[in-house]
């Protein structure tokens, strides 16, 4: 404040004390600061305004949450999972065919589905069997006779193959469990499961409403 005294002060705090109960903008006399009031300064509308405030900051300023890992068995590369991470152009990158080195835009609604699992299982580690496969690697796959009948999905980067792994476990859910946990999302795509000790993973795509045993 400027240095003043008398009665000119005094009239200044009465004029920003009826801003405030009043909510109205005034005018600063000279060598004031200007100032702006917006709203009466009652109890109850800071009890309101704290509560928007934090609601707003829900949605604009909360920081990535972390959820889990993402581990690739076919090279040990591991993701972060968080709210925000990976994105989806990376998580495509990640799922790409290690064989031929080609990839597949994934389909996001996979991704959205870990993380809604993952909500479940705070820290989990989701193990990725398979992600996208080419044409190629499914006639690989397909050779081998393995896993691979009901798997054109994958070849349109709409299918993925996991498990999902607690924290401080070796072994993952199991998969008739993490099938009704994915069926519990709303997820109305297909899910196999695959309860093999080698295998022990569930199938997850984005296709028809179906279910089948591995
Ligand atoms: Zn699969």
């Amino acid at each position: 404040m400027a240095p003043t005294s008398g009665p000119r002060t005094i009239a200044w705090i009465v004029v920003v004390l009826a801003a405030i109960v009043g909510g109205i903008t005034v005018e600063a006399p000279a060598g004031y600061e200007p100032l702006t009031i917006h709203a009466p300064l009652s109890r109850s509308s800071l009890a309101k305004g704290k509560d928007a405030d934090a609601g707003a900051a829900e949605v604009d300023i909360a920081p990535p949450r972390l959820l889990g890992t993402l581990a690739h068995l076919h090279n040990d590369e591991n993701l972060v999972l968080t709210t925000s991470e990976p994105t989806d152009a990376r998580f495509t990158t990640f799922l790409a065919d290690r064989v031929t080195a080609s990839s597949h835009a994934i389909d996001p609604r996979l991704l959205a589905l870990l993380r809604t699992l993952a909500e479940s299982h705070p820290g989990a580690r989701f193990e990725i069997v398979s992600g996208y496969r080419s044409e190629k690697l499914n006639e690989q796959r397909r050779k081998k006779g393995r896993h691979v009948a009901s798997h054109s999905q994958h070849s349109l980067g709409q299918a993925v193959d996991f498990r999902l792994v607690p924290p401080g476990e070796i072994r993952g859910v199991d998969p008739r469990v993490l099938e009704k946990e994915i069926r519990a999302t709303g997820w109305d795509g297909g899910v196999g499961v695959y309860t093999m000790a080698s295998d022990w993973f569930v199938h997850a795509d984005v296709g028809k409403n179906r279910r089948w045993n591995g």
